[in-house]
């Protein structure tokens, strides 16, 4: 077991990428590098993490900022809780812990958006406490090097490789163990055709052994995925628009948008009529958008007038205030259409 956290390190002292958050141990620039990796690439978050530290570079700095412009600057990011949560948290810090980054793994998981891997990431890379970090790299690289065949997302399974885990987790470099096991699951045992030949652990992987690469991590349930069909009407006149913000309870929260039409069953055409409407100038391909549990079929209808009638939600701006307003990646994909 000692053995297997000294090959990782070995390993990653040699193999792992110049990353910047690497280079600090302040919790608040690993905290916000975390939650941008989340669910983004690490290509692409660096250029976050640059614009994030580079705008607040403290946690009071974020904590004074306005929500508008901290969403504004996630722009392309997608998830946006994200952003909400960062800047919720950042607030609690200044106004219920005097401005003072929390000190360990359970005092770090008060912060919302905060479950217990990025907890864990957080205080043994930044205070050497020595926790154990369990995400899908972690349980793909236990499962193939031990052979560990219980579903990671069942409660026995979740245990199980926690356990062994923090088992096999450095006494001395705990958060230097934690990023190897990350690095070696990013860069060496990935989800495809892993290269095993050059491998440090191939004489000791069970799944290099028996051929279980591709079965191993085993996983029990499918995720389901809700179709939804998104109808966006842009009224463009006058060098005004008309946008709406996203409630808090379904996706992009927050955001704004244009008014928005769905519909649940097809992706037929909309029947203007339908709705008292003339017919669109310009209705675009329908785009298909992919979020982790929901498949939006987004199609945009541009109108050269102002509406017939508007809703209370809907807010006139003027063109060139529209930069102001976070809006969602599928939107911003489409303006060079709208704007051309
Ligand atoms: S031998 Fe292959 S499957 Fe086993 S740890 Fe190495 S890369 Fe992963």
């Amino acid at each position: 077991m000692l053995e297997f956290s000294r090959v990782l390190r070995d390993w990653y002292s040699v193999q792992k990428r110049d990353l910047p958050w690497r280079n600090t141990d302040d919790p608040y620039k690993i905290w916000l590098s975390e939650i941008i990796l989340q669910q983004t690439r690490v290509d692409q978050g660096i250029a976050y993490y640059f614009k994030f530290i580079d705008k607040y570079p403290t946690v009071l700095a974020l904590a004074n900022a306005d929500e508008m412009e901290v969403l504004n600057l996630w722009q392309g990011l997608g998830y946006y809780s994200r952003a909400r949560n960062l800047h919720a948290s950042a607030k609690f810090i200044a106004s219920k812990l005097n401005g003072e980054f929390p000190q360990n793994h359970q005092e770090i998981l008060q912060l919302k958006g905060v479950g217990s891997y990025t907890a864990a990431a957080i205080a043994s890379f930044a205070y050497g406490e020595k926790i154990a970090v369990v995400d899908g790299n972690v349980y793909r690289v236990l499962s193939r090097i031990f052979g560990i065949e219980s579903p990671i997302d069942s409660t026995n399974g979740k245990k199980q490789f926690a356990e062994l885990a923090q088992e096999l987790i450095s006494d001395e470099q705990p958060g230097i163990h934690n990023q190897a096991v990350m690095e070696f699951g990013a860069l060496q045992c990935v989800p495809q055709n892993p290269d095993c030949e050059q491998c440090v652990f191939n004489s000791k992987c069970f799944a290099f052994e028996k051929k279980t690469i591709k079965t191993l991590p085993v996983k029990s349930k499918k995720i389901a995925v809700k179709k939804r069909f998104f109808h966006y009407l842009i009224f463009k006149w006058e060098n005004k628009i008309i946008l709406q913000k996203r409630s808090s309870n379904d996706i992009w929260a927050h955001l704004y948008e244009f008014p928005l039409i769905e519909t649940s069953e097809s992706n037929k055409p909309l029947i203007f009529a339908d709705y008292k409407m003339k017919e669109p100038r310009f209705s675009s391909e329908i785009v298909k958008h992919i979020l982790s549990h929901q498949h939006l079929f987004v199609q945009f209808h541009v109108f050269d007038c102002k509406p017939q009638k508007t809703e209370q939600n809907w807010l006139e701006i003027e063109l060139d205030e529209f930069e102001n307003y976070p809006i969602p990646r599928v939107i911003d994909r489409f303006l060079p259409q709208l704007f051309s």
